[in-house]
């Protein structure tokens, strides 16, 4: 309980951190240099006003100096890094296993709004991804081959699909993106989170031609959908690796076609 309390609070601070460098990166500034401030009046932010979540709500989503609104993504990235923080810890208890976790978390965290909101996966944060992907899968005991084929399969799918398209389909940052998938999970898992990639973007790319948000045309960001299904595998891969290889999507296809097509059942 306490230990998931910490988890959670320190997590809210490390999605306050990637909120600054998913707006640096895209100002072109330096996230490592120079205080916080207001990207409306520039004005210093000061301590209480850079509390987690607590900030954003007392001040009504408003900069404090010049009342200017605050985009909501401040707040949820922080929510969303604390709850990752919090379901790593809850999932692998205190371990190096969390930690890694959490720092890759941090990653595909940044990588997800960033894609989402630019449509850009940049290299100053997929290839410090790859490093610290390979480097903390070692830490954790992961197989050097499995990390080695993962790699390949991440990178390669991405390459072919670059190669085939000339670059239309998808951009050369989600080569780098699929590698560092790879290097984090290992194979068969990454496996895992390419399945899930492809299949949440199908249905989000669905579900907004259907409410006539999107057309056909209009580019999915894939980016988005890569990051969280690598959460998600690390969190539950070898779940839903089991599920899957002992037919547990056979039988819910079935049923679930059995439920339209005969409701006696
Ligand atoms: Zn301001």
């Amino acid at each position: 309980m306490l230990e998931g309390i910490i988890a959670f609070v320190l997590g809210t601070a490390i999605g306050s951190f990637c909120n600054a460098v998913i707006y640096r990166l895209h100002v072109g500034d330096s996230p490592w240099r120079g205080r916080s401030y207001c990207p409306h009046c520039k004005h210093p932010l000061a301590i209480v006003d850079l509390v987690p979540l607590l900030s954003f709500l007392v001040l009504h989503g408003r900069c404090r100096y010049c009342q200017q609104p605050i985009a909501g993504q401040y707040f949820w990235v922080e929510l969303a890094m604390g709850l990752l923080a919090l379901g790593m810890v809850w999932r692998f208890g205190i371990s190096l296993e969390a930690v890694v976790g959490i720092v890759m978390s941090a990653f595909l965290l940044v990588i997800f709004v960033y894609d989402l909101r630019h449509q850009l996966i940049l290299d100053r944060v997929s290839l410090p991804a790859m490093v610290v992907a390979l480097v903390g899968s070692l830490v954790i005991g992961r197989e050097p081959l499995s990390l080695l084929v993962g790699a390949i399969v991440g990178a390669g799918l991405f390459f072919l699909q670059f190669a085939l398209s000339k670059g239309r389909w998808i951009g050369g940052g989600d080569i780098r993106l699929g590698a560092a998938l790879g290097l984090m999970l290992g194979w068969p898992l990454v496996g895992v989170s390419l399945v899930l990639a492809y299949f949440s973007g199908a249905i989000v790319a669905l579900g907004m031609i259907l409410t006539k948000r999107k057309s056909w045309t209009s580019a999915v960001p894939f980016g988005t959908f890569l990051s969280a299904g690598g959460v998600a595998t690390f969190l539950w891969g070898n779940d839903i690796l089991q599920w899957y290889l002992a037919g547990g999507f056979f039988d819910w296809v079935v049923q679930t076609f059995l439920r339209f097509y005969n409701p006696t059942i």
